[in-house]
């Protein structure tokens, strides 16, 4: 049996959750773990952790990411930027171990076109910074699309891997992030490549997760803009083939489509992928 699941919502409660991806036919999430748009974080109430503990365990579900915040930036100039990026980790990471999260998903952040070289050792610093303040909790970095200064092609998350060397420090792959970043997941050919790639970068074992979404922007745009499953340029047969590689198989299928009616991912994508595996 296949993950399957989508971003949805913990407002009122992160024992909401649950209803929310039971609503939508998923068998794993992906949640914030606050507002995507606040550096404000706070700790999980504790009935409310046990309630969903509760939840998870009645209806048998699996791995629950979190994504963290829109805001942070590990490789910006501002030392204060910086650190809130780094506490609001911290605190993701916590509440992550609370909960039993399988990690905690990022964006690195943006250079700001000054270069990854001027920003890595920014970066690395930082991740270290956040792994040694937590614990039982996995740091998931997810690939860029390739946008103006934005950190995460498969040589930037390779030399983060390899420099920070630790275990609990994880990869998600975005499929609109991919095709918008150039690689041509409608071909079996470039997907054969993107896998031997991923090999020789070190970085298929350390995957976590896919963030499967279909990309509303051409091959090698650059441009950041999921669509609904099928209905974007990469198309159904791209994304049947993508996923059911043997390299991905036991990985967990989280969508961060827009869905039917803009609410996010729905019963309907989320049925369409169930045909897809
Ligand atoms: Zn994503
Ligand atoms: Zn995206």
């Amino acid at each position: 049996m296949r993950f399957i699941g989508g971003h949805v919502s913990i407002a009122g409660s992160i024992a909401n959750s649950i209803e929310n991806t039971l609503k939508i036919g998923g068998n794993c999430m992906q949640i914030f773990a606050g507002s995507p748009r606040l550096w404000f974080r706070k700790a999980f109430d504790d009935s409310e952790v046990q309630k969903y503990l509760n939840g998870i365990k009645e209806n048998n579900l699996g791995p629950v990411f979190i994504h963290a915040l829109y805001l942070v930036n590990l490789a910006t100039p501002n030392p204060e930027m910086l650190e809130k990026s780094i506490n609001s980790l911290v605190m993701d990471l916590q509440n992550g171990a609370r909960i039993g999260s399988s990690g905690v998903i990022i964006h690195i952040g943006s250079h700001l076109g000054t270069g990854f070289d001027s920003v890595k050792d920014q970066v690395v610093a930082s991740i270290e910074r956040i792994i040694g303040l937590t614990e039982n909790c996995d740091l998931i970095l997810e690939n860029a699309a390739g946008q103006k200064g934005k950190i995460g092609s498969l040589e930037e998350l390779s030399f983060l891997i390899k420099k920070v060397n630790n275990p609990r420090l994880k990869i998600c792959l975005d499929t609109a992030h991919l095709f918008a970043g150039g690689a041509d997941l409608r071909s079996e050919e470039k997907i054969e490549k993107l896998i031997k790639e991923l090999k020789d970068f070190d970085l298929l074992d350390r995957l976590a997760c896919l963030h499967l979404n279909d990309c509303a922007s051409e091959l090698g745009s650059h441009r950041d803009i999921h669509a609904n499953i099928g209905e974007g340029k990469i198309g159904l047969d791209g994304l049947r083939s993508f996923i059911n590689q043997s390299e991905f198989l036991h990985l967990p299928l989280i969508l961060e489509v827009p869905g039917e009616d803009k609410e996010g991912p729905d019963l309907k994508n989320i049925t369409l992928v169930k045909g897809l595996v």
